[in-house]
Parts: C-alpha cells; structure tokens; sequence
C-alpha cells in the first residue's frame, strides 16, 4: 500500500488488486509496518509480489546521493517497507512485478541509481507527468526483442501513460533495460535469468487495465508465474 500523512491512513488504488483478481489473482494489500518479522511471515503465504506506484519518492540517501531541489516527498516507511518485502521475495524466488515507484525502489534495491528528477537532468526530455486522464496513452516504448516483457506485449512500440518525474540512471545488478522512450529514458527492466519472474515497468499498466490487452496481458503473465509457487510448494507436499 501507500501512506496518506494527512489522514493517517495506508491505501491504495483499486485499480492494481483488479486487475490481479481479473487476471485469475488472489489480491492482498500489505501494510506499511517495516518490521522484518512481520513481512517475513507474510511473505511465506505469499505466492508474488506486485510493488505499486507511489506518491512518493525513494529516498537518494539510498543510492548514495544528496537530495535535490526537485525531490519529490520521501515516505520512510514506505521505502523501508517495500524493500523488505523485495528482500523476502528475492529470498523465497517468487515472482516480482513491479510498477513505476516499485520498479525505481526494486532498481536500488539492487543497487542501482534513480535520476531525482527527469526535468533538470535530461535536457530535450518528453513530458513524463502528463497529468489527468490518467490512463491516455501519451508517449511511445521501444522494446527489445527476446525479453520477457516483448514476449508479454508482442510488439516492438508500444503508447504509454507516464506519471513519474523520476527515473533509473544506472542499472542494479542483474537487471536489464527493456524498454526506453525516444529521450533515452529507461521505461522497463527484467532480470533476464530464466528462473527468475522479475518484471518491472515505469508506466501504469492498471490504469485503463479493462481496455488495455497488453496490460491484461502483463498481470496475467505475473500471475501465471505466481501460480507455479504454489504448485511447486504442492507437489513437495505431495509427495512427502
Ligand atoms: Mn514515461
């Protein structure tokens, strides 16, 4: 989930567990409460993770850099919580898909960097916050072939929604660079070990998920791989 400091409250859109559902999912929210004992026992009865976007972000103290003029709110609880649960998951091998915020924080996580803000970095950049409606289509992807998110799409370009005025400057390890737009941003990564469900893109696939085949096809591809934690976890019960 997300925190709102105004009224106190974890929340998230319904948009993301809809289209797990809809996809054959069982969603469940997680709590803000970054305590290694409680994601860690969570985690266990989970069979992936998808990290959603945020209103925030991660702090640059967790890259190795200082703050700058445009950095956006930084929700302590939320980086630390998300990066628990990265660890856990990375611990027990279940599929991650990760979107937007998620794919920033599952980058440092691995260490990797984040540009702190897209507009005063990249000069000739698009327009990355396009603003309200949220799910119009307003900058195009080129992908790379043979990866796991070109198989997913079945395409080489693809028009996306953009809400991020950050993103990954330098890779973390094992990750790969799936898909930029035409200014050089980076829009998706992968680990591309074939034992690995790690997808993460920097658009909002469940913004409009009910008319977008491909973002169907994205929470349908993680929870396909999601199924297979549960199957192997039944087929040792099975046989003892
Ligand atoms: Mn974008």
């Amino acid at each position: 989930m997300r925190i709102e400091l105004q009224t106190d409250r974890f929340y998230l859109s319904r948009y993301y567990s809809e289209a797990v559902e809809a996809a054959g999912g069982a969603p469940l929210h997680v709590s803000l409460i970054p305590k290694p004992d409680y994601v860690n026992s969570l985690v266990e009865a989970l069979d992936g993770i998808l990290l959603p976007g945020s209103d925030s972000d991660v702090d640059p103290l967790r890259y190795g850099q200082q703050p700058h003029q445009k950095l956006g709110a930084v929700h302590p609880i939320k980086d630390e919580t998300d990066l628990l649960l990265i660890e856990a998951a990375e611990r027990k091998q279940i599929p991650i898909f990760a979107i937007c915020f998620g794919m920033q924080i599952l980058n440092v996580s691995r260490g990797g960097t984040l540009i702190q803000d897209i507009e005063s970095h990249v000069p000739e950049a698009l327009k990355h916050e396009q603003g309200a409606p949220r799910d119009r289509a307003s900058h195009w992807i080129s992908l790379t072939g043979k990866t796991r998110l070109a198989q997913i799409a079945a395409t080489k370009n693809l028009a996306v929604n953009s809400h991020h005025h950050q993103s990954i400057e330098t890779l973390g390890a094992d990750l790969i660079a799936t898909a930029w737009s035409a200014d050089g941003i980076i829009e998706a990564v992968e680990d591309p070990r074939p034992d690995r469900f790690l997808v993460a893109v920097q658009w909002h696939p469940e913004l409009g998920w009910e008319r977008d085949v491909v973002s169907q096809r994205l929470f349908e591809a993680f929870v396909a791989e999601a199924a297979k934690t549960t199957e192997a976890a039944g087929a040792v019960v099975s046989i003892s």
